[in-house]
């Protein structure tokens, strides 16, 4: 059985752990040749080592780049470029980006606490991370051949990790954090409807709260994990994998018609009125 990405090249930001690291393993297992971006040099190599071990017909290139500076994007995306682009015809040259990586900063607090480098520090990588991942992945996507048997221009699927918190306000506030997770959603929409017709979909991902390191390291105490719980329709936090099968969906030509949505992964919680039982 030909797995859901066969044939294509996946570039995904933040790969060294999470929902990055995650969505590589699940990519790889379906199929796709992985191009693993994070600022993180040694986790990015540890995601490339399990991943030319489990996966041995899969390729995978390990890339440290920071997205929130241009130049580094641009360089990650023509590394990836240069590593797939000529050994076969038949692959995309990038043909999935996922602009997952982003931060959620400790020092994060309502407007009055939050001072402006956090404020900076999170739109530069959360927002303008995702701009630049956008417009180097869109240069690159215009390369890609033309799908014989179906005469379009193959395009590509862009995916951006945004948050529910871009849905909801929440009363344990991040302002910076929220800001820059609807900026994600906002701008996603504007770029699907400009390169629809190119043949590009881009999509929004929005999870809820998941047991990763950049939550978990943030609720360090039992007291701050159960005020959370309280709002959790199914009374779990999400795990990574889950939100990477949400991409895995996205990246596929099964949501071949789907671009522009503000796609939730989020156990149920931006739809429901939850009150403690
Ligand atoms: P994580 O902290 O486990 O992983 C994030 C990865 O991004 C890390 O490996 C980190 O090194 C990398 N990274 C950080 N800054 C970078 C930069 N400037 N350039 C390149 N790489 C960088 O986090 P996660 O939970 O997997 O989060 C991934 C995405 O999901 C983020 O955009 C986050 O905002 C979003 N998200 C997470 C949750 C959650 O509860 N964990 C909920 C909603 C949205």
């Amino acid at each position: 059985m030909p797995g859901r990405l066969q044939n294509k090249v996946a570039l995904i930001t933040g790969a060294g752990s999470g929902i990055g690291l995650e969505s590589s393993i699940l990519f790889a297992q379906e199929g796709a040749h992985v191009a693993l971006v994070d600022i993180n040099g040694q986790a990015v190599q540890k995601t490339h080592k399990l991943i030319s071990e489990r996966f041995p017909n899969v390729k995978s290139v390990p890339i440290q780049a920071d997205v929130s500076k241009e130049d580094s994007v641009k360089n990650m995306v023509d590394e990836a470029v240069k590593a797939f682009g000529r050994l076969d015809i038949m692959w995309a040259l990038c043909a999935i980006q996922f602009n997952n990586a982003g931060i959620m900063h400790p020092e994060d607090d309502h407007a009055l606490n939050t001072e402006e480098r956090i404020w900076d520090l999170t739109m530069n990588i959360n927002v303008k991370g995702v701009w630049w991942g956008c417009k180097y992945a869109i240069l690159a996507m215009r390369n890609n051949p033309t799908d014989q048997s179906k005469g379009l221009h193959t395009g590509g699927s862009i995916i951006n990790t945004a948050s529910f918190v871009a849905l909801l306000g929440a009363a344990t506030p991040q302002l910076a954090y929220t800001a820059s997770k609807g900026a994600v959603l906002a701008m996603t929409r504007e770029l699907a409807m400009v390169h629809a017709r190119e043949g590009i979909r881009i999509n929004s991902i929005c999870p809820g709260p998941l047991k990763t390191p950049l939550l978990m390291d943030f609720l360090n105490t039992q007291e701050k994990k159960d005020r959370r719980m309280v709002h959790l329709p199914m009374g779990r936090f999400g795990e990574a994998v889950e939100v990477a099968r949400g991409a895995l969906f996205l990246a596929s030509d099964e949501s071949s018609y789907v671009t522009g949505t503000d796609f939730k992964v989020d156990g149920g919680l931006s739809s429901c009125y939850v009150t403690p039982l």
